[in-house]
């Protein structure tokens, strides 16, 4: 009887990886309709400087128009995208857009904003990714220094000798890289003497007991760090009153999160900015 029980165990666990192939090869093959049929949008959440309330720049976040499945998150496809290649041509998508409404937001008087867009490594090791970058700012008329490229602490870990000449011809474009997640991926900071980079961005994950000590100590400390190195400093998931209330006492005055809006729509930050003129 156990015999049968171990034959059956096996038999399903193999039947529910051959599933899991079929999931993912169905979801490569959509993927693939999905860049023909233009299904990818993207919304935005604006980023504050608290100390004036006005919006400084919007955060690109890619999502899937899916045809039946509804409005799908990054977390649902881009590590498959990632492990296809697909992040390449959906990632370079995602650069025209942002570049365009970018551009939009300018000729409609909201002239200083800035947009960032979220890089996969894939894209970066791509040798023509700086051209590319290139192409797409000036196609869209956007100055280059209104695009923010954010990249995480794991980028500098892979390929640093490339990855950094990357990052230097995009800093020339006059492109700002910020670090996403900071704090999260990286165990040595000595990237960030090494990385022509211009902000970062503290992963909300240090925020969510703010009023605890040690927690607002690194905080502080963070800050610190990035002032002596002449780093701007953002705070993500921004979700609180307390939270907007005691950051700035930290020395943060740039912030995103739930609390100021969630990602929207491009036409829904139309009246975001009309609130709040730069
Ligand atoms: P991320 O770049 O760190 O973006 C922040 C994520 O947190 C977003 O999730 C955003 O919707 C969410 N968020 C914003 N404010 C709050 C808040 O106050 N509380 C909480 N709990 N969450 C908040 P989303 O849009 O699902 O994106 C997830 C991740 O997918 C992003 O993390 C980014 O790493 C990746 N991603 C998004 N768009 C792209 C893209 O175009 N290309 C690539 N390669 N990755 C992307
Ligand atoms: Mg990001
Ligand atoms: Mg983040
Ligand atoms: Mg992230």
């Amino acid at each position: 009887k156990v015999k049968e029980y171990g034959k059956n165990h096996v038999k399903i666990y193999s039947q529910s990886m051959n599933e899991e192939a079929i999931r993912r090869q169905q979801l490569e093959s959509e993927l693939h309709k999905a860049l023909k049929r233009d299904e990818f949008i993207l919304h935005y959440q604006p980023q504050i400087d608290v100390q004036t309330d006005k919006i400084i720049g919007l955060e690109a976040l890619v999502r899937w128009d899916h045809p039946f499945r509804g409005l799908m998150y990054p977390g649902d496809f881009i590590t498959i995208a990632e492990e296809t290649g697909l992040i390449v041509p959906i990632g370079k998508k995602v650069l025209e857009m942002a570049c365009r409404q970018c551009k939009t937001w300018h000729d409609q008087g909201f002239t200083n904003l800035r947009v960032a867009v979220n890089l996969s490594q894939i894209q970066l090791r791509q040798d023509d990714f700086v051209d590319t970058v290139d192409r797409i700012l000036r196609a869209a008329g956007l100055p280059p220094t209104a695009l923010e490229l954010e990249i995480t602490e794991s980028i500098a870990m892979h390929n640093t000798e490339f990855v950094l000449k990357q990052l230097h011809n995009l800093v020339a474009l006059g492109v700002q890289i910020s670090i996403d997640d900071f704090g999260t991926g990286f165990s040595s900071l000595s990237y960030l003497s090494k990385f022509p980079i211009h902000r970062l961005k503290i992963d909300r994950s240090f925020i969510t007991n703010i009023a605890n000590r040690s927690e607002s100590a690194i905080i502080t400390s963070i800050v610190g760090l990035a002032h002596n190195l002449n780093l701007s400093v953002i705070v993500e998931g921004v979700e609180t009153q307390l939270q907007r209330e005691v950051l700035p006492k930290l020395g943060c005055t740039e912030m995103q999160g739930y609390l100021f809006s969630k990602p929207v729509p491009p036409e829904v930050c139309i009246p975001l900015l009309k609130k709040s003129t730069i």
